[in-house]
């Protein structure tokens, strides 16, 4: 038999469950026939039983997908833990032509700002698919663009990868292959298959759209030599360019002989003035893939049409061919995941540094009490297609809040806090868990006269109204305006009452940043930094910087400062 306060409590799961199974919408019907299925006795009260249904139905539909799942994660994980098995880690496929113990994958950061979750995912399926097939997996600074490259970013991409626990077994910069390089820059020259191209960077730009070749390509092995010696004394920057003789008339303009070293005098953060002529990424990536035994090069799909010019070079200089491999660009919805753009709002002011908790960087994420394990689970359940995805925040939400949960202490945050005097409440101090089914300790609440509750939350309630106070038991308002009171009637509890959080006059204020979609149709939100103002119970004195909590009936949030947190989800 189903005890008349379970009962409720009973339909009330039944009802987020099927509202998640179902995009947010619970069904009645649905809903009464699985509780009737479970609980055949209550066939005969049929009738009322729908009403009540039909009330939850009404309440649970009315939220969002994300509150349903964090309220079933909080009061009902054990129900969710088989849905989500079946969500969790999809196997990567198999590697075409890939032997165990032989695979070796790469990850090629430049060193040009700080990772996101867009190169967490390049960084992750390349580890994995090393480890898959006990291979090797490198992290190579593709740092040949002295303009772009600076000693902080390849010290920042060593300790975000670190965190992520992707762990390289080599880690290499190209800047110390260049010699290597030139020799085979020289090598294409003797075969005639590259030249050095003297033209203004305009006449280069406009004969590659229009498919014209210039005079340059026509010249002789010996004045191509002649000329490339020159790129490294007589030539200025934009003077003279090494060119690829591919198709001057390829419908990929990839193939419309691309670049392949450019001057830039410029210092590099760590070859310093040593070299002025640098090479593309075109040039060295096939190079560098096929020297260092990379034997699957995956990128991402924006790349596929430079494949011809990756196989044109390694084939031109009769290299090894590694497979090479694409995947969808990550991207997520309202976020940024590009450095440069990154930058730009920076120097714009629009965004105070690369932590900035609107940013989906890996500096970001953390700083928000995202945890590496939930990153690595979200890049493997979307796996490796080539087909585009925009996956929400609700997925690498979820996979953080299930791992989260049972290690945050929950706590009281009130925004908006009005004063309520409490009356005839029986005790000096209560003890509350910080956890209701994990054994994370408690802490002692000093009853004071007068509490703190939301305002909206008051604001709901009629005088006369009884309701709970969460962890402290049951009150009815009896006085609304100037001073508002409640009073206590029994801790005895009654689900039908509404709960609300509150905190005593020992609270401190406290802040909690919020940030928003950066993007928003389109545009960026200057406006996305949302800081709540109100008061944390005292006990948050007892807590560690960087701990992760749940403000009840707020969400996750990372403690950055006793006076100070950072909102991650609900
Ligand atoms: P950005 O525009 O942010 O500078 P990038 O591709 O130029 O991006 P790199 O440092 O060159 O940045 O990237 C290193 C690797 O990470 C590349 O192989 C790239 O394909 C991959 N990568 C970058 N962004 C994403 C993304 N959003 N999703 C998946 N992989 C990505
Ligand atoms: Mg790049």
């Amino acid at each position: 038999m189903v005890e008349e306060d379970k009962l409720e409590e009973l339909i009330r799961k039944h009802v987020l469950l099927n509202a998640i199974a179902h995009k947010g919408k619970a069904d009645s019907k649905a809903v009464l026939s699985k509780v009737i299925a479970e609980n055949v006795e209550l066939r005969s009260r049929i009738k009322g039983l729908l009403t009540l249904v039909e009330h939850i139905v009404k309440e649970v539909n009315s939220m969002s997908l994300e509150e349903q799942r964090s309220i079933i994660q909080v009061n009902y994980p054990e129900a969710l833990e088989k849905e989500e098995k079946e969500e969790r880690v999809k196997v990567l496929p198999d590697l075409p032509k890939a032997e165990k113990g032989k695979v070796i994958t790469r990850f090629p950061p430049e060193p040009s700002g700080y990772l996101h979750i867009g190169h967490a995912k390049a960084a992750i399926i390349d580890e994995e698919y090393a480890k898959m097939y006990n291979g090797k997996f490198i992290l190579r600074f593709d740092d040949t663009n002295p303009e772009k490259a600076k000693l902080e970013f390849y010290e920042a991409i060593k300790e975000d990868l670190n965190w992520l626990g992707v762990k390289p077994q080599i880690i290499e910069n190209t800047s110390d292959d260049i010699e290597k390089l030139y020799d085979y820059a020289r090598k294409l020259i003797e075969k005639g298959l590259a030249y050095v191209c003297i033209c203004k960077p305009e006449t280069i730009k406009s004969n590659r759209i229009k498919g014209i070749e210039c005079n340059c390509r026509a010249s002789k092995v010996e004045d191509n030599l002649e000329k490339w010696e020159k790129m490294f004394k007589v030539f200025s920057k934009n003077e003279a360019i090494l060119r690829f003789k591919g198709d001057m008339k390829s419908l990929n303009t990839a193939m419309r002989d691309p670049t392949l070293f450019r001057i830039l005098d410029i210092p590099h953060p760590l070859k310093g003035y040593k070299y002025r002529v640098w090479p593309t990424y075109d040039f060295a990536t096939p190079i560098k893939d096929s020297l260092d035994g990379v034997t699957h090069a995956l990128r991402t799909k924006e790349y596929e049409l430079r494949d011809e010019l990756y196989f044109s070079i390694l084939r031109a200089l009769g290299l090894r061919e590694p497979i090479l491999l694409e995947f969808s660009r990550l991207e997520m919805k309202g976020s940024i995941l590009s450095k440069r753009k990154i930058r730009e709002l920076i120097q714009q002011g629009i965004i105070e540094s690369w932590d900035d908790p609107r940013l989906a960087t890996l500096r970001a994420l953390r700083r928000r009490g995202y945890f590496p394990e939930a990153i690595r689970e979200f890049i493997l359940s979307i796996g490796v297609s080539k087909v585009e995805s925009e996956p929400t925040w609700d997925l690498i939400n979820s996979i953080n809040r299930r791992i989260i949960d049972a290690k945050a202490k929950r706590l009281f945050f009130v925004s908006n806090p009005i004063k309520v005097k409490l009356e005839s409440f029986p005790k000096e101090r209560i003890s509350v868990n910080y956890h209701p089914d994990r054994d994370l300790g408690k802490r002692e609440i000093k009853i004071t006269q007068n509490l703190f509750f939301e305002i909206e939350d008051l604001e709901k309630f009629n005088l006369d109204d009884k309701f709970r106070l969460m962890g402290l038991g049951n009150v009815r308002l009896i006085q609304k305006e100037d001073l508002p009171i409640v009073k206590f009637e029994g801790f005895e509890l009654d689900h039908r009452l509404k709960k609300i959080h509150w905190v005593n006059e020992d609270s401190l204020p406290f802040e909690v940043f919020v940030p928003l979609n950066l993007v928003q149709d389109g545009e960026i939100n200057r406006d996305s930094l949302k800081v709540i103002r109100g008061k944390v119970e005292d006990s948050i004195k007892k807590l560690n910087v960087g701990e992760i909590v749940q403000f009840v009936r707020f969400g996750f949030c990372r403690i950055e400062a006793n006076n100070k947190a950072i909102f991650a989800h609900k």
